[in-house]
This record gives structure tokens, sequence and C-alpha cells, in this order.
């Protein structure tokens, strides 16, 4: 294999290790299926307390970097990630990493944050040094490790790593890394690189900033999404430096675990199925009626809800529309928690309609297979959406989203066209309650008046591809035009 070969993943979480979101979920496959395709890709994460060591080989130790002006000797453990012989470096430094959460604790940031974080992006070079390994391209994510890309062209200097292609991707824009500009010895550059290209934006010290001017390709985990963090509207101030690398900012869709989220193999549900016999669906339904305790009615159409209860998903317009919606003939049941006002109004909802809506204010993982499994139709009218999740697992268990055109769900569900008979959901632009609420009568409609098309787009759903393969051949291809960019001579001249 011609180069790139050898990915190095900087990354603050990494499932199962370590994960509070889609990122630690990106880290924990993206390198597998990448190892499936012939590259040498590994994985450095902090050794967070609760993660088992008892397995873990300790490295030759202990190294050291410098970090908010004093050397911060460390310790190395290598592990694998799980099924894989992808190796996982643990960088061990207990006073940064042996606490209760991975960025804070009891709904507060650790103020130390800047520095935790500023020694794993410096660390893990320092780490890749120490083996003698030279990575041809590093991907680094989020602002933990934004500076990565600022290292590699700065204090990298004189050994091998010195400009090494990287790519950076933003899976949650919201969080940039800011500090007050006298944070900037703790990052242990100096005040050149405080200016308005690279680290300074409003007079503040910003991580993000930085890696999208450093880095040579810049990703996030849609297409859509790539282009809506160009505006002002999606993009969280930073959206005009990111329109100066509009050229190298790609969107590639995450994938999915489809060993998890298998309808034919799935244990959680009550009978198995796939896009050739869902008769598996129909048992699953009536199981899932008769578990929430609705009327078990093959029927009525089924609609369900699974995610976090806050503004980004739009559900605080459905509440709007909730009561109206639960007139038509209809069951919804829903499952997730978040903001305690909009849990107490649906759970207010469903004692006025038992018969109609049941809501369940708690996390659940096997019953949201059950929900995927059992439902018809999937509710997610997200205002942003980076990738999201959900609605991939829907359209593989034949259960139709209904989303908002936003971010990955504009990118994965196409749109009920009602003369072909084809799509795989429906998609309505603006976030209104009429348009939520058409839009779920259309879905109703259809229902009742076209049913073939329902089974129709049901099996083109279950056929797509969100598979961790589709999206590491994209991600090779970045590799390699990464790579290109500042080849060994270029870096070397
Ligand atoms: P986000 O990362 O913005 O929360 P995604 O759709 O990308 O949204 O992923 C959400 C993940 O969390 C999915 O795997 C979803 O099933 C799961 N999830 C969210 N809330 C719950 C809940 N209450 N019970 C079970 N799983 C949940």
């Amino acid at each position: 294999m011609l180069p790139p070969e050898q990915v190095l993943f900087v990354a603050s979480e990494c499932a199962p290790f370590a994960k509070t979101g889609g990122l630690g979920d990106v880290v924990g496959a993206l390198p597998k299926a990448l190892r499936q395709l012939g590259f040498d890709a590994r994985v450095i994460i902090p050794l967070y307390s609760g993660i088992r060591w008892d397995d873990l080989e300790t490295l030759e130790g202990p190294l050291s970097v410098v970090v908010g002006g004093e050397r911060r000797p460390f310790g190395v453990r290598l592990g694998r990630l799980p099924g894989s012989d992808v190796p996982v470096y643990f960088l061990e430094h207990h006073y940064f990493f042996d606490r209760d959460g991975i960025y804070g604790s009891a709904g507060e940031g650790y103020s130390d944050n800047l520095e935790r974080f500023s020694f794993l992006s410096r660390a893990s070079l320092e780490l890749c040094r120490m083996l003698g390994w030279t990575p041809d391209v590093v991907h680094a994510h989020d602002w933990q490790t934004a500076l990565v890309p600022l290292y590699l062209d700065t204090v990298m200097w004189g050994s091998s790593l010195y400009r090494l292609p990287c790519v950076f991707t933003i899976h949650n824009l919201a969080y940039q890394g800011v500090y007050g500009a006298d944070a900037l010895p703790v990052i242990g550059l100096g005040l050149e690189h405080f200016n308005a290209f690279e680290l300074e934006h409003f007079g503040s010290l910003n991580l993000m900033k930085g890696a999208i001017y450093h880095a040579t390709q810049l990703t996030t985990v849609s297409p859509t999404y790539a282009r809506e963090i160009q505006t002002s509207a999606y993009g969280f101030g930073l959206d005009g430096v990111l329109r100066a690398r509009g050229a190298d900012l790609t969107g590639v869709l995450n994938g999915i675990d489809v060993d998890e989220w298998n309808p034919a193999t799935d244990p959680n549900i009550a009978a198995r199925f796939d896009e050739r016999d869902l008769a598996g669906k129909a048992a699953c339904k009536a199981a899932l009626q008769r578990e929430v305790g609705l009327p078990v009615a093959p029927e009525l159409p089924l609609f369900g809800l699974v995610g976090r209860l806050t503004d980004q998903k739009g559900v605080d317009v459905l509440a709007e529309i909730l009561d109206g919606l639960l007139e038509l003939p209809l069951q919804f049941v829903l499952l997730g928690t978040g903001d305690p006002a909009l849990e107490r109004r649906f759970a207010a909802s469903a004692e006025r309609h038992p018969e109609r809506f049941r809501a369940f204010l708690r996390f659940d993982d096997a019953l949201a297979h059950r929900i995927e499994a059992g439902s018809d139709f999937f509710l997610m009218p997200s205002r942003f959406e980076p990738c999201g999740l959900n609605q991939l697992y829907s359209l593989r268990y034949g259960t139709l989203p209904i989303v908002r055109a936003t971010g990955g769900l504009a990118d994965t569900v196409v749109n009920y066209d009602e003369k072909a008979g084809s799509g795989t959901g429906f998609v309505f632009r603006d976030l209104y309650p009429g348009s939520l609420y058409s839009t779920i009568g259309w879905a109703v409609s259809t229902w009742y008046d076209r049913r073939p098309h329902v089974e129709r787009m049901r099996h083109q759903a279950m056929v797509a591809d969100f598979s961790w393969r589709r999206s590491a051949l994209e991600y090779a291809e970045l590799y390699r035009r990464a790579w290109s960019l500042r080849s060994g001579a270029q870096r070397g001249g």
C-alpha cells in the first residue's frame, strides 16, 4: 500500500473506554474500519478513572512534556479496541485524569481543562517520538485536541513529526475551547500565534480557530452540516473562519454499529426481521404496544421518539402541537430525558391521553431498540443535527423517519415522493408547529391511503448502507489529499 497508510487518532473519547457522545463512537469505530482497509490506525486517549487497567500492557517510561510551564511526567499503557488489533495507547497522568468525569463533574467543567487537554495533545506527539513511530497522517477531533495541528507545525520542529499532515474533525462546533488571552502561556506557544488568523478570536484564546487554520484538511460529520456551519445561523461565531477554509472542509457521515443495530439479530426485540421478511416487525409493534401499555392495535400508525429532550432536537415545537396531534388516529411512544420543563409537559400530556401517548423519561437502551423496531414512524424534528444516529437506526429497522431538513438528517433521509411512491421518510424545511403538524399528518394519510408506498419505502430504507466501511473509504480519500498536500518532500523543504 502506498502512503498514507499509518494514521494516528488523538482524541478525548474512544468507545467503549470513554464516551459522552458521537465523538466517542467515531473514535471507537473508524480506526477499526480503516484497519480493515489496510491502514495501520492507532489511537491515543487519556487513561481516565474507570478504564480497567488489568489487561493493559505497561510500556517503558516515564516520559514527560512541559505544560503550563511545568514538566509533567506520564506513563503509557497499551490495549486494543475490542474485537480488533487496533492499538490504543492510554496516557497515564493521575492528577489530570483520575477524576469522576471526563470533562467535569456535577455540571461544572474542570477549571484546568486547558492544561489537561494541552497535555493530551502535546504528550501524544511525544509518545510517537518515544515509540519511533511517525504516522503519515494525524487525525485530531474537537477542541480538546485542537492543539495537535498547531503543535505539529511549531514545537515539533526538528523531529520527524514536524509539519505532518493533520485532518481535524469538528463533531460539535458549540464547544470551541475558549479561554482568556492570559491563558496563552499554558499551551506553551508564543505570542506570535495569538493573532486574528490563528488563536485570537475577539480578544480571547480560541483553540478551535487555531485548528481550523493549521489543519491540512477539515471535516465535520455530514455534508449538509459542513455547509451549514459556514453560515452565521449555525457557525457559532466561526462561520467566517470556516468559509475561509471552505475548499478544505468536507462532510463525512458517521456510520452506525451495524452489529448492535441489526433487526435480524437484535436480542432486545420481540421478533427478528429483515428487508425480505417484515413479519417480525408486526410482532415487535404488538409487543411494544403491550409493553408500554397502549392498546394493541395493528391498524393504528405507531410513532416513536428517542432522544435528548432539548431545544436542539426541536421537541419544544412538538410539545406545542402534541394535544392536537393526539386527536389524530395514531399512537405515540416517547423515550427521553432532558429539560425538566419539557419532561413535565410530556408527562402531563401522557396523563391526558393514556390510550394514545406514553412518555418514558429515563435512559433505557433496550427500550430504545424496541421503539426503533416496533414503531412505524420516527420523529426527529431537530433544529440542528451534525449527523444524528437515531434516524439511521430507524431506517435500518424499517421505521420511516420524519425529520427537518438539517445537517445529517437532510443527507440521510430521502423525502417521500407521492407520485413515484418512493423515498425513505418525510422531510420538512422550517421548524414551525404548522409544518411539523402537517408533515406528521402527511405520514398518517400515507399510512391509511397509500399503504403499498409505506411498504416500498420501508424496503428502500432498510437496504441503505450506513456502515463504517463506507465512511472509512471517504476518510481514506481525505487522508490521501492531506498527505499529498504536505508530502514528505514538501515537509522537509
Ligand atoms: P445526540 O448525539 O445529539 O444525542 P444522536 O441521534 O446522534 O443524538 O445520538 C443519540 C444516541 O443516544 C442514540 O444512540 C440514542 O438511541 C441514544 N439515546 C438518547 N436518549 C436516550 C434514552 N433516553 N434512552 C436510550 N437511548 C437514548
